[in-house]
This record gives structure tokens, C-alpha cells and sequence, in this order.
């Protein structure tokens, strides 16, 4: 199919699309009976189970106790049950591999008794553990082939769910993936452990301040999703698409995105008949969905949920871009959520707003009503600052991929230097404090005054907003905009967790001593605080983080400024991270060189497939469109010619010029492509980024200006303008 046939049917597709087969409203589908239909929740669960089992099970869903299996007989049975009436034919343990993508192995819930009869049976064995022959998942030498086995444990804090399909209904339950020696192999496995360690270091800090309650305090995530939608004529015209989710040539549309006429403008109708659909599918698996808009691109949208806890979160994300890709299908349509689907135009993200708190407390990060509580909040935000100037390379490093170094630091998206936006008036409050004495030793009850009696009145509302920081305070959570559109939350999440357990470490030992010394808490608060900010106080920006004076700025400050993928996972690795993702319990120093390995290995494949695809592209059909119009434009030359009529060669030069460009480009990239690399991983990677991606963008950029021209109806992708416009 050519670029001009993919086009004429994508606009029949959009002509002929008509609205949602089955609408629904909140009349004739009562929002109770609709959320959460087919989840395995708390509801069912006091409906279907003897009340002890439910009050043991409980005990572990809220308050993270182990889990008695004894019951795990009587709870599969119940959710057997349950499934089947919901139509169920399969049971599949779902885990999430390093890839990042959601896995699922399905296995019958038929079985035969001992006299051969099929019956339906599902045991408690069979929910919690499987064993999936995953082997074929990326490890990063985690599991040699003698013990090449993984299993799936149930994690009990997620809700199994059912996942209906015309095709074939599956009982899901969600599980964390480990080796036979207990290393996680998957993403969720460090945010369960992540979060017990938060909720150990924040009830010191409550403690401290006699706020301390029996609940379990966690962290809390809503993570907005961005996506773009183009028609599906003509995702499977464009193989580069297709294959690597980009595309990796196409020059920029006459009208881009510099109208701004699409942000928050009405959506159109196929793409409104599709977000309609996404819902009803994520409320039915209790995803609580709630905003919808147009995004800044034309194309691009957003998806964004209530906030839950980080663990649940993690889960419902998913499922959320699982639905977002499924159902798009159903209307036509193909959901991208690569970072940077197209050049020049703004890319994708994922803002993951993140928080802490538990029954009893509330959100730790809202400013309290009185000085008391408001010293409490100071002292939670200074975690974080410490936390982020600490770990700032780490942080850069859980969002590192291919795909995102293209949005990062590109004007549109947060720089790849980590700051934290504060607002104006919380950074007053800590220039105060950091102010208030020149050396811990001269603190008296003057500073103290200062740091607790008349504190300024705390900001109930960040009012400005500023979008350019990667981290930024919004009022009662912190956002981390850096993350990408296609990535799992939990990575960043288990790192903001086991960092933030750091620092309230580091606090409340000191606070515990300095308290136990018989020194006054507030004093004590004081002194730590003002050691915070002297020491971290620079990682604090509330300015522009797209100009370039921040660059500098940031320099001189010695904020770390990891551009690339290549330059950032080496944090993953770094002695002090090694140190915290020990010292908590999140991951060890194994699991960890395991997922610096996977990472790098996956940013190799992703360049690879990439360079592969600009290979074939450039030479099968770009360099075939440009001769056969190069041929049109000689052949017109030479019949005017030959009767005696002159011809201007401009256009004819101007081609054969880009032709030769295309050739010489596509030639050089070919030999480093084909270079066998026996280094270390992470300089094989660097050969990518520093050889074969400029190599790319030459063939590229050749590709491009030819674009503008070849005859249309020889033109063999479709264009931006195509894609972006037509819905
Ligand atoms: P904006 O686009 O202005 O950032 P949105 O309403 O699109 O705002 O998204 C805000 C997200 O932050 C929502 O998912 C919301 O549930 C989430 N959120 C709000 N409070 C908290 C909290 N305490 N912890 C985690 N996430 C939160
Ligand atoms: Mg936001």
C-alpha cells in the first residue's frame, strides 16, 4: 500500500466510523453495579468467604501481615467460582517482566479427578505460586539455566480480576515474579518491598512527633498517561511504526502544533468513542479513571486516574495502557504510547504523582493547620529534597530508554538535570530556616522561634504550576515528570520509595539521638533542616527549566546532567544506591547489576531494530520512490529537449544531489551497523549513541528534504500531516 491508497482509506475509515456500539451512561448502568464488576474485591470477597478466612485475608490485603495458607484453599475456591459464573475458562498468573510489558500465562481451570472426569478445580497451591516457564524473559544473569526457573507468588494486596474477551474469558491475579533463590525478576517485586521500607523509616518520623498510628503508611501514586492515536491504514503503511512504535522518517507537516488549537480543544468524535470504551472497560476492572483531554500535539491525548496506593497503581497502570492499546483496535484506531512517535512534534510522558500517607495520618504532604503538624510536613519535604539531590542520577536512570532520550531535555519536556520546584512561598519558608543560624551550634531559642512559632503560613495551594520542572510540588503531592509514556511506573516508583526511606532514616536517627539526649524535638528539627538545605538546598529551582541559563546555572550549582541513557545507567550501579537498595531491603547488589544489564541490552535492541529499519526503509523504499521520480524528471528533460524546447534541471540537480546523499548515508551506516562488538555492553551501547544514531539522522535528513520533492502519488509512506490530522 502506498503512502497516497493508506491515506484515502484511513479518511473512508473516519467518514465511516460510527459512535460506540454499545453507549453507556451512568442511568441505565449505575456506577456501583459498573466499577469494579469484575474484580475479585473486598465486596465479594465478605460475600463469598467463611468470615475468618476473610478476616485473615484482610489482615494481609491492609496491613501487609504475612499471609496463613491455610486459607488459600478456601479462597480459590471462592474465586473459582466466581470467575466461572463471570464466564471464565482460564486462570492466569500476571506478572511484569523487566521488559516493562505485562505477562500472563493461562492455564485451564478444567482438571481431571482420578477417574478421568473433567471437573473445575482450582486450588489454593494453583493461586499462589505458578511457574511459568518464563525463561526466555531478560534476567540480566539472574537465573543460569540450572536453576532457569522462576515462579509467580500471588501478591494478596492486589485484586484478582477478570478480564473478559469475546474470545476467551481469564481469571487474573496479579503476582510478582522471583527466582528459585528469591531475587526478583520482575518490576513489582522491589515496589512491594519498597513500600514496607517507607512505612517503617515514616512511622519513626510519627513517632517523633507523637503522631504514630497502628496503620500502615504508604506511598500513593495517580500516574497521567499520554498517547497519541493515528488510524490504523496507516500505522501498518509506515513498518518503521510497526515495528519500532517511531516514525523514522517523515518531514514536518506545513501546520504542526504551533496553533496550540488542539490542547484541551473538543475532542473529536471517533476518538471520543473510544475514550468512552476505554472507560467502561477500566471501571469495570475497578481503575478509577477520571480526567480526559487533548493533549498539546495534534493527535495526542490524556488519560489520568484517581490516585491509589503505589502498589495497586502499579497494577491499574498496566491495565490502563493494556485497555488504551485493545481497544483502540476495536475503532480503527492503533494507541502510541512511544515517547517521541514524531519528530518535531511533542512527545509523551507519564507524570507520576506520588505521595505519602496511611488511615490515621492522611497525606504527609499537606501543609497541617497548625505549627506543630507544619513542622511535621517541613520535615517530609526535606526527605525529599535530600532524597532527589542525593539520588538525583538514580532518578535520572529509572527513566532512561532509547525512546526517552528523545523526549527529555527537549524543549517540551523536563530537563534531563533533576530539580525540585518548590513554589515561591515553601521556599521562603526554607530559606528561612536555612538562614536562621550560621552553624548548627549557635541555634537558640531564636532560630527555633523562626523555625516553628512564626512560621509563614504554609501554602494550602501551589497556585503556579510550573511545568518545566521534572519534580515539582503540587500542593499536597510531588509530580515526576520525567517518566515516559511507555514505561512502568513501579521502577519509578520502588526508587522514589527506597529513597525517601532513606532520608527519613537519616532523620529520624538523628532526631531519635538528639531526643534521646533530652534536646528539645523542635530544636533538634531546626538543626537537621538547615543541614538539609545547606547541603541539598541546590537541587531546589523554581525558574524555567527550558532555558538555557538554567543549564548553566545548574553547572554551577554541580547538578548532574546526565543527557543520555548511556550516561545515566551506570547510576543504577553506583555505591550509594547499592548501599540504600541494600541497607531497606529493595533490591541487592545482584539485582541490581541485573537490571543495569537488562536495561542496557534493551536500549542496544531498541537502536538496533531501529538502525535495521532505517536500513531497509532508506533502501527499499525511499531510494526506490526518489530514482523513479529522479527517472520522470530525466525523461521529461530529454523528450522536451528533443523538440527543441528547453527545460530547467533545478528540481532534476536538487534530486540527484539528495539522492546521492541518501546513498552515501545509508552506505556508512550500513558498515557500522554490521560491526560485531565484543566490548562491555555499556560501550557497545555508547557505539549506538554516538556513531549509529548520528548515522540515522544523516539518512534521515536526506529522506526528509526529498519528501518535499517527490511526486505525491509516489510518496511511499504516509505523511504527518496524514497522520497527525486525519481522526
Ligand atoms: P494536572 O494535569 O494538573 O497535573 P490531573 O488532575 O491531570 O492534574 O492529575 C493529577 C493526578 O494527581 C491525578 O491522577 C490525581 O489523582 C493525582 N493525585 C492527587 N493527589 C494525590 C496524592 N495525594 N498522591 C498521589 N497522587 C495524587
Ligand atoms: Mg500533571
Amino acid at each position: 500500500m502506498s503512502g497516497s491508497e493508506s491515506r484515502l482509506r484511513a479518511i473512508a475509515a473516519v467518514n465511516e466510523t460510527e459512535a460506540v456500539t454499545e453507549p453507556f451512561n451512568f442511568a441505565d448502568d449505575p456506577t456501583a453495579e459498573l466499577f469494579g464488576k469484575n474484580v475479585f474485591s473486598k465486596a465479594i470477597m465478605v460475600e463469598r468467604l467463611p468470615k475468618t478466612v476473610f478476616k485473615s485475608l484482610i489482615k494481609t490485603i491492609d496491613n501487609g501481615q504475612p499471609l496463613d495458607p491455610t486459607i488459600a484453599d478456601a479462597v480459590a475456591s471462592a474465586m473459582k467460582d466466581w470467575a466461572i459464573e463471570k464466564g471464565a475458562t482460564h486462570y492466569a498468573h500476571v506478572f511484569y517482566p523487566l521488559t516493562g510489558s505485562t505477562a500472563e500465562k493461562h492455564d485451564s481451570l478444567l482438571s481431571f479427578n482420578e477417574n478421568g472426569q473433567a471437573i473445575a478445580e482450582f486450588s489454593g497451591k494453583q493461586l499462589i505460586q505458578g511457574e511459568p516457564d518464563a525463561s526466555s524473559f531478560p534476567n540480566g544473569g539472574l537465573r543460569q539455566t540450572f536453576e532457569a526457573r522462576g515462579y509467580t507468588a500471588w501478591d494478596v494486596t492486589s485484586s484478582a480480576y477478570i478480564l473478559e474477551n469475546p474470545n476467551g474469558t481469564t481469571l487474573c491475579i496479579p503476582t510478582a515474579f522471583i527466582s528459585w533463590t528469591g531475587e526478583a525478576l520482575d518490576k513489582k517485586t522491589p515496589v512491594l518491598r519498597s513500600m514496607r521500607a517507607l512505612d517503617e523509616q515514616a512511622h519513626r518520623i510519627l513517632a517523633l512527633f507523637d503522631n504514630d498510628t497502628d496503620g500502615f503508611i504508604g506511598a500513593t501514586c495517580g500516574a497521567e498517561q499520554e498517547y497519541f492515536l493515528v488510524d490504523r491504514n496507516f500505522y501498518y503503511a509506515r513498518p518503521d511504526l510497526l515495528t519500532a512504535n517511531r516514525t523514522l522518517f517523515g518531514a514536518k507537516p506545513p501546520k504542526g502544533q504551533e496553533f496550540d488549537d488542539h490542547y484541551f480543544g473538543a475532542i473529536p468524535e471517533r476518538v471520543l468513542a473510544y475514550m468512552l470504551e476505554v472507560e467502561r472497560e477500566l471501571f469495570k476492572l475497578g481503575v478509577p479513571v477520571q480526567t480526559r483531554h487533548n493533549e498539546v500535539a495534534p493527535g495526542q491525548f490524556e488519560i489520568a486516574p484517581l490516585f491509589e496506593s503505589a502498589n495497586i497503581a502499579t497494577d491499574h497502570q498496566q491495565i490502563t495502557m493494556t485497555v488504551l492499546a485493545s481497544t483502540a483496535k476495536k475503532f480503527g484506531m492503533k494507541c502510541l504510547m512511544h515517547e517521541k512517535p514524531f519528530a518535531g512534534v511533542n512527545g509523551s510522558g507519564k507524570h507520576v504523582n506520588w505521595s505519602l500517607g496511611g488511615p490515621g495520618v492522611g497525606n504527609l504532604f499537606n501543609p497541617g493547620d497548625n505549627p506543630h503538624d507544619n513542622v511535621q510536613f517541613l520535615v517530609f519535604c526535606a526527605a525529599i529534597i535530600r532524597a532527589v539531590d542525593k539520588f538525583a542520577p538514580l532518578l535520572r536512570a529509572v527513566v532512561a530508554s532509547a525512546s526517552n532520550d528523545h523526549r527529555l531535555g527537549a524543549n517540551e519536556a523536563p530537563p534531563a538535570i533533576l530539580s525540585i520546584f518548590l513554589g515561591d512561598q515553601l521556599t521562603d519558608v526554607f530559606e528561612q530556616i536555612k538562614a536562621a543560624g550560621t552553624a548548627s551550634s549557635s541555634l537558640d531559642k531564636s532560630t527555633l522561634t523562626l523555625g516553628v512559632d512564626s512560621l509563614p503560613p504554609l501554602p494550602k495551594d501551589a497556585g503556579d504550576r510550573n511545568r518545566t520542572s521534572p519534580f515539582a510540588f503540587t500542593g499536597n503531592r510531588f509530580e515526576f515528570r520525567a517518566v515516559g509514556s511507555h514505561q512502568s511506573v513501579a521502577g519509578p516508583l520502588a526508587a522514589l520509595n527506597t529513597i525517601a526511606a532513606d532520608s527519613l532514616d537519616f532523620i529520624a536517627t538523628k532526631l531519635e539521638k538528639a531526643v534521646a539526649a533530652g534536646k528539645d524535638l523542635n530544636e533538634s528539627v531546626a538543626e537537621v533542616l538547615k543541614e538539609i538545605l545547606d547541603k541539598h538546598g541546590r537541587v531546589i529551582f523554581n525558574g524555567d527549566g527550558y532555558s538555557d541559563d538554567w543549564h548553566v546555572e545548574a553547572e554551577k550549582r554541580g547538578l548532574p546532567n546526565l543527557k543520555t541513557t548511556v550516561d545515566a545507567l551506570p547510576a543504577l550501579i553506583d555505591p550509594e544506591v547499592i548501599e540504600a537498595f541494600e541497607k531497606f531491603n529493595v533490591l541487592s547488589e545482584r539485582e541490581l547489576e541485573s537490571r543495569f544489564e537488562v536495561y542496557t541490552e534493551q536500549y542496544i535492541l531498541a537502536l538496533r531494530v531501529e538502525a535495521n529499519l532505517v536500513l531497509k526503509l532508506g533502501r527499499t523504499m525511499i531510494f526506490p520512490a526518489a530514482i523513479r521520480y529522479q527517472n520522470e524528471l530525466a525523461k521529461t528533460c530529454t523528450n522536451l529537449k528533443s523538440i527543441g524546447i528547453d527545460f530547467d534541471t533545478n528540481t532534476l540537480d536538487k534530486i540527484t544531489t539528495l539522492v546521492k546523499q541518501l546513498q552515501d548515508a545509508l552506505e556508512a551506516l550500513e558498515i557500522e551497523n554490521a560491526k560485531e562488538d565484543a566490548s562491555e555492553a555499556i560501550d557497545h551501547a555508547r557505539h549506538y549513541l554516538e556513531v549509529i544514531v548520528p548515522l540515522m539522522n544523516r539518512v534521515r535528513e536526506a529522506s526528509d528534504t526529498l519528501e518535499g520533492y517527490v511526486a505525491d502519488d509516489i510518496w511511499p509512506l504516509p505523511t504527518y500531516q496524514e497522520m497527525l490530522f486525519i481522526k
